[in-house]
C-alpha cells in the first residue's frame, strides 16, 4: 500500500538517470524525453555544467535565509533583469509562490491607489498554480471543485477578447491589474495573438493597471526567445518564472517594474527557501548555459523544424484538428480524449503528455537536436495514426 496521498496517478515507469534528451528507467529501457519534467530541463538531463555548478555550491553551502545577504540572489536578479527588461526580482520555490507575489502585488498596489476591493482580471483556461489564491485565478472548474470558497477578487474574460476587458473595464472600478499567459500551456497549448497583447498592454497603460504576464510555462527561451512575449514586443509590468529557471533545482522569481516596482517594502512578503544559494547558482548556470550554447536560438530553430514536420506527417489526417505552438512548445489537438496516446508512447520509448484531454504536448529540453526531433516525430507521428485509425471509444467525457 502506498504512504503516497493520492495527488497523482503516476505511470508505472521510474527514471533512474538520464543524459541529455534520453531517460532510463530502472529496467535500463530508454526514452526520448520530450516533456523535460513539463518544460523544466531546459538543458536536458545531468548538464555537465550544471552538475558541477550544483556540486560546487552544495559543498559551499546550501541556505542561509533571507535574514542575510545572498549575493547570488543579486547576479541572478540583474542577469534577468538585464535579458527581460524587468527592474526588480523576488525570488521563491515555485510557479504558485511566483504568481502569489503577483497577485499580492496587485492588490498592495490597488490599496495604495485607494481601491478598497482590487481585483484581477484572469483568463478562461488560464492555469495559474494549485494554492488557494492562485487556483482562483486558474480557469478550470475541475481544479477548483472542491476547494471553495474561492478567494475573491478575480473576474475572468475569454482568452484572446480585447472587447472583453474592455466591457469590464467600463463596468468595474476596482480593476487594478490584468494576468495572462503568452500560451496557454495547461489550457491546451494556445496562443496569445501578439495584437491582443499589445491591445492589452496599451489599455492597462492607459487605465494605470498592472500588466501581469505569466511565464512560468513559456519563459526561460522555451519559445525561441527568453520571454514569449519578446515575441509581441510587449513589455510587463510584472512577470513570474519558474519551470525552466532553475533546471529542475526549485526556483520561481517574480520581477517588477515601472508601476510595479517598490510595492513592497520589508515586512510585506517573504518564504524562508526562496533564492537560496543553491537555487540561485542553478539558475544562473542555466542563463549561462542558455546564452553560451545558443540554446534559444536552437530552441527555434528545431522547434519551427518540428512544427514543419508535424504539419507535413499529419496533414490532411483525420481526426487532427491543430497544430500550434512556438519553439519547443508544440501542442497536437485531436477530435477525441487522447490520454492512451502516453502510455502508449512509453511502450516505444517516448516520453511525452496530453493536456486538457485532447491536446498531445511536446515540451522537450532546449537541447534537442534536429536529429533527435526526427526521431520524435519518427516514434510519435505512427501512435497518431494508429490511434487515429481505431473506433472511437466512449469515455464519458
Ligand atoms: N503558471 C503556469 C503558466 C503554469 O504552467 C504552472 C504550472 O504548470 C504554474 C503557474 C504553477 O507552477 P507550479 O506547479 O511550479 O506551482
Amino acid at each position: 500500500m502506498s504512504h503516497l496521498m493520492k495527488t497523482y496517478s503516476p505511470q508505472a515507469v521510474a527514471f533512474e538517470r538520464g543524459e541529455g534528451v534520453w531517460l532510463y528507467d530502472t529496467s535500463g529501457k530508454k526514452y526520448l524525453d520530450a516533456l523535460a519534467g513539463i518544460a523544466v530541463n531546459g538543458l536536458g538531463h545531468a548538464h555537465p555544467k550544471l552538475v558541477k555548478a550544483i556540486c560546487e555550491q552544495s559543498a559551499k553551502v546550501i541556505h542561509t535565509s533571507n535574514l542575510f545577504t545572498v549575493p547570488q540572489q543579486e547576479t541572478l536578479a540583474a542577469k534577468l533583469c538585464e535579458l527581460s527588461g524587468m527592474e526588480q526580482a523576488f525570488f521563491c520555490s515555485s510557479g504558485a509562490e511566483a504568481n502569489e507575489a503577483t497577485i499580492k502585488i496587485a492588490r498592495m498596489y490597488g490599496h495604495r491607489r485607494g481601491v478598497e476591493l482590487p481585483t484581477i482580471i484572469v483568463m478562461e483556461k488560464a492555469w495559474h498554480g494549485r494554492t488557494i489564491a492562485t487556483l482562483s485565478a486558474t480557469g478550470s472548474r475541475k481544479a477548483q471543485a472542491g476547494f471553495e470558497p474561492l478567494v475573491a477578487g478575480f473576474v475572468r474574460v475569454p482568452y484572446n477578447d480585447i472587447a472583453a476587458i474592455e466591457n469590464v473595464a467600463q463596468n468595474n472600478q476596482n480593476v487594478v491589474a490584468v494576468l495572462v499567459e503568452m500560451i496557454q500551456g495547461e489550457g491546451g497549448v494556445r496562443v496569445a495573438d501578439a495584437e491582443f497583447q499589445r491591445k492589452l498592454q496599451t489599455l492597462c497603460n492607459a487605465k494605470e493597471w498592472l500588466y501581469m504576464v505569466d511565464e512560468v510555462q513559456t519563459g526561460i527561451a522555451r519559445t525561441g526567445k527568453w520571454f514569449a512575449y519578446q515575441h509581441a514586443g510587449v513589455q510587463p509590468d510584472v512577470l513570474s518564472l519558474a519551470k525552466g529557471l532553475g533546471s529542475g533545482v526549485p526556483i520561481g522569481a517574480c520581477l517588477g517594474a515601472r508601476r510595479a516596482k517598490d510595492v513592497f517594502q520589508p515586512g510585506n512578503h517573504g518564504t524562508t527557501f526562496g533564492g537560496g544559494p543553491l537555487a540561485c547558482v542553478a539558475a544562473i548556470t542555466t542563463l549561462q548555459a542558455i546564452t553560451d550554447e545558443g540554446l534559444m536560438e536552437n530552441a527555434a530553430k528545431v522547434g519551427a523544424h518540428l512544427k514543419t514536420r508535424l504539419q507535413t506527417e499529419l496533414k490532411g489526417v483525420a481526426g487532427v484538428i491543430d497544430i500550434r505552438g512556438m519553439g519547443m512548445m508544440l501542442g497536437i489537438e485531436l477530435d477525441r480524449v487522447c490520454g492512451v496516446i502516453v502510455k502508449r508512447a512509453l511502450e516505444v520509448g517516448l516520453v511525452t503528455n496530453v493536456t486538457q484531454d485532447k491536446v498531445i504536448r511536446l515540451l522537450p529540453a532546449l537541447i534537442m537536436t534536429q536529429s533527435e526531433a526526427d526521431m520524435l516525430i519518427d516514434k510519435l507521428v505512427p501512435l497518431i495514426k494508429q490511434f487515429l485509425s481505431e473506433p472511437v471509444v466512449a469515455t464519458g467525457k
